[in-house]
């Protein structure tokens, strides 16, 4: 009997009830393990605090001085709080969060004390020279370091206290996924707040918005282990459907089960403690696929906790005896998980930018960011797709399930009409009959269109939902910094575009303010109508519809990454001091590299599973069917041909699916070797991509097949339906 898979499920079955105690109100426990402005209150001087606050709110620089008073309190008050170690905490090319953790502790003379100083806390130098640098770091001199960012607050988690921290080369150039967010953040935050000064003259500051939904798998723990390819690649590269799926959609939204539920409270426990305010839980299509979503927030920080949730769900699962899957598509034939980001403007004076008002002003306020954002998104709707791009979100974006590879924005019908209305402006000034029919009846009636607007697109890649755009195609793994870089950075270009045009027409042309933005706005709906689409996102007819609309549809990774180093992009970012063209070749050469490594790993992981479990398995059952055929014609000689047809043709079967196995593989290897050998990085990936992926599909097939045929009591490799039905 295969040992792993039913020890494996033996395991569950005796799993023991996990304690979860919800200590106090959770409003109660909200924050206590950040640094926020209540703890500094409380243990920093008057000057420092301000000094902080200064930091966040305009970005200016902390003092030196200013620092070791900083330092000193957040020691005070981390070791208060059980702390014994610090680290700076960033988020590297690798995309997951990486930490060193030293101690307070230091001897003296005559003992030892708790010391961390101001140096400590604004710059340390990790020895990271192991972190994906695309070339940037290729002498050893040339270290990295990781710097404070007062933005985002510190915090204590277990037993360390993290600073939040940004990761640039000793030359410079960034080396992780904050700094050229913060760039972009900076960007839009000064080209929206020039526009929102047409509106509202007391506007200082503009601050992006994100509130992310996180999608995820929770398996357990035991079952997870028994598959190798869960455990190497984070997603099932065989195994035949579960005769129950997702079809009756009973999961969606239902009742979460017991155990899962367990882990939510736990989890959101957690949360609470670090300041990340979740808010929702439910279940998702999927059986055992759930998701979970915070309020939204400034958008550096709702990046780095949707980072730090990441690390704390794999953690507080593993308590749970369970394993979280965030890949995009743990399962074939069953959804997939994305990440919604969630995404809008939001003034210093409190009001949201994308969020129709009360009056004709508000709502020309409005449609001026609306209709900026979908211009935006029409220009550089390929680069937004390469943001998103990757190996395993590649199995969602146009292929075995949507939202597709082509990007679009859903508006709905109402607001549809709206723009279809105002492209009518007339050119020029407008009469007082033109002002008072647009204002009253075209833009003072948004809100109330926007109360009925039901009809919310489920395959939109980037949807207006009321208040926000939706950015759906981004997927579960994503590090959320690198779609809200280019969404931020493009938003800003296309603001500031605005901007320069609508003053030279009130320059140029003597038109009033009105006017000028009116004729503006009606050039933009003409421009970008293309990328308006309303129907259905996952059906053939949009994607031929796309291609005459001259709409990109970059169906894999290394293609999707290429937009990220063409001219056009080039300029984009070094137009706007986002990132230079060093930063930007280093960024795709790591993703076209960690693309090929991912195929390969997989390729790897495939080859050893079919070869070292599948096949001898397979074979394992034959004997035992050739054994019983020679058993049936001992007994009855000539006869057993019949008797013994059926067993005999599972025997030929076997054969053929076992020959197709090891002829997949053998092809597959030799595809790589040949990849291998390609010395451009890029071609490498396309070669991975075309050459090698293919196998994929074949190979399983003939796996999934045996899986069909093989006695169940021998087969080592645990079942989708005991990976998704056990509780
Ligand atoms: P869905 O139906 O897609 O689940 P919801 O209406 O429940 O969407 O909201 C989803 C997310 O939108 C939440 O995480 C919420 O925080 C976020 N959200 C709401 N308003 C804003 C905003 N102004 N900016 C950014 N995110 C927002
Ligand atoms: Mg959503």
């Amino acid at each position: 009997m295969s040992t792993l898979r039913f020890h494996a499920i033996k395991e569950t079955f005796n799993r023991p009830v996990i304690d979860v105690q919800e200590p106090q109100r959770r409003s109660a426990i909200f924050g206590t393990n950040v640094f926020n402005n209540a703890a500094m209150r409380q243990f920093l001087t008057k000057d420092s605090f301000k000094s902080v606050q200064d930091a966040v709110v305009n970005g200016s620089k902390i003092d030196r001085a200013i620092a070791d008073h900083i330092s000193t309190g957040m020691k005070e008050w981390a070791i208060a709080k059980g702390a014994t170690h610090y680290t700076h905490w960033f988020q590297p090319l690798t995309g997951t969060t990486a930490e060193k953790h030293d101690a307070f502790f230091e001897t003296t003379e005559d003992g030892a004390i708790e010391k961390f100083g101001g140096g400590q806390l604004v710059q340390q130098e990790p020895d990271a020279s192991s972190f994906p640098n695309g070339g940037i770091r290729n002498t050893f001199e040339a270290r990295g370091y990781t710097a404070w960012d007062p933005t985002s607050p510190a915090f204590i988690y277990g037993t360390t206290l993290c600073i939040p921290t940004v990761f640039v080369s000793y030359t410079g150039e960034a080396l992780d996924n904050k700094t050229p967010l913060l760039r972009a953040l900076q960007t839009i935050d000064s080209a929206a707040t020039d526009v929102a000064k047409y509106f509202d003259k007391t506007v200082t500051k503009v601050n992006p918005t994100l509130g992310w939904e996180q999608e995820y798998f929770l398996i357990d723990k035991a079952l997870a282990k028994s598959r190798p390819d869960i455990n190497l690649t984070g997603r099932t590269l065989l195994g035949h459907s579960s005769a129950k799926g997702q079809q009756l959609d009973d999961h969606y939204f239902g009742s979460i089960p017991k155990r899962a539920l367990d882990y939510m409270r736990d989890l959101e426990t957690e949360c609470m403690y670090l300041g990340i305010p979740v808010k929702t839980r439910h279940n998702e299509v999927a059986p055992n696929q759930f998701e979970l979503a915070p309020i939204f927030e400034e958008t550096n920080l709702a990046v780095d906790h949707n980072s730090l949730l990441m690390d704390v769900m794999t953690k507080v699962a593993d308590r749970h005896n369970f394993k979280v899957l965030f890949h995009e598509k743990p399962f074939a034939g069953i959804n997939g998980s994305g990440k919604h980001n969630n995404w809008s403007l939001a003034t210093n004076t409190g009001v949201n930018l994308l969020s129709p008002g009360s009056t004709p002003m508000k709502n020309l306020q409005f449609l001026t960011f609306f209709i900026n954002t979908i211009k935006a998104v029409n220009e550089y709707e390929e680069l937004l797709r390469a943001a998103i791009a990757g190996a395993s979100n590649d199995h969602r974006l146009g292929a075995n399930e949507a939202p597709p590879a082509i990007i679009s924005v859903f508006i709905g019908t109402q607001l549809t009409n709206v723009l279809n209305a105002l492209e009518k402006v007339k050119d020029g000034k407008l009469s007082p009959e033109d002002k008072t029919d647009l204002k009253l009846n075209v833009v003072g009636k948004i809100p109330e269109i926007l109360l009925d607007n039901t009809d919310r697109n489920r395959t939109s890649p980037f949807a207006f939902t009321g208040n926000k755009f939706e950015f759906r195609a981004v997927g579960s793994t994503a590090n959320c910094a690198k779609p809200m870089t280019v969404l931020n950075a493009i938003v800003a270009k296309q603001l500031m575009e605005f901007k320069t045009q609508v003053d030279g027409l009130i320059k140029g042309k003597k038109m009033k303010k009105d006017d000028a933005i009116f004729n503006v706005l009606r050039e933009y709906i003409k421009d970008s109508k293309r990328i308006r689409f309303e129907g259905d996102g996952y059906g053939e007819a949009w994607e031929i519809e796309a291609g005459k609309r001259g709409l990109s549809n970059n169906k894999t990774t290394p293609l999707a990454l290429k937009e990220q180093v063409s001219k056009k992009t080039i300029a984009l970012y070094e137009g706007l001091g986002i990132m230079n063209k060093i930063e930007i070749e280093a960024r795709h050469e790591i993703e076209v590299e960690e693309y090929a490594m991912h195929i390969q790993i997989e390729a790897r992981v495939l080859g050893d599973i079919a070869r070292n479990h599948v096949i001898p398995t397979a074979i394992k059952y034959q004997n035992i069917l050739i054994e019983n055929v020679q058993g049936i014609k001992d007994i009855y000689g000539k006869d057993f041909k019949k008797l013994a047809k059926e067993q005999m043709n599972l025997i030929e079967a076997i054969s053929s699916h076992i020959e197709n196995i090891n002829g997949g593989i053998t092809d597959m290897i030799n595809a790589r070797k040949k990849a291998n050998k390609i010395e451009d990085s890029e071609k490498r990936a396309i070669a991975y991509c075309d050459k090698i992926r293919p196998y994929f599909e074949e190979i399983r097939y003939h796996c999934d097949k045996l899986e069909l045929l093989v006695d169940d009591e021998i087969w080592p490799l645990t079942k989708y339906r005991e990976l998704l039905f056990t509780r």
